[in-house]
């Protein structure tokens, strides 16, 4: 177990923190468009794992 790293930070910068992203509707209404954002390297992503595993949702197939 040589993990330094917290159980969630970023894969590739290494940020613990992540914000919602919010874009700009066709109303022109600013609202989160259920995608997230890296605070520290703005990596983009919709699942956690994708922001501190660096893998994708689909491609990892998890056993229950
Ligand atoms: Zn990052």
């Amino acid at each position: 177990m040589n993990d330094e790293r917290p159980m969630n930070s970023c894969h590739r910068c290494g940020a613990t923190a992540y914000k919602p992203v919010v874009a700009r509707s066709d109303k022109g209404v600013m609202q989160r468009n259920g995608q997230y954002q890296c605070v520290k390297c703005n990596l983009t992503f919709t699942d956690i794992r994708e922001w501190r595993d660096g893998s994708s949702p689909i491609a990892t197939q998890e056993k229950t």
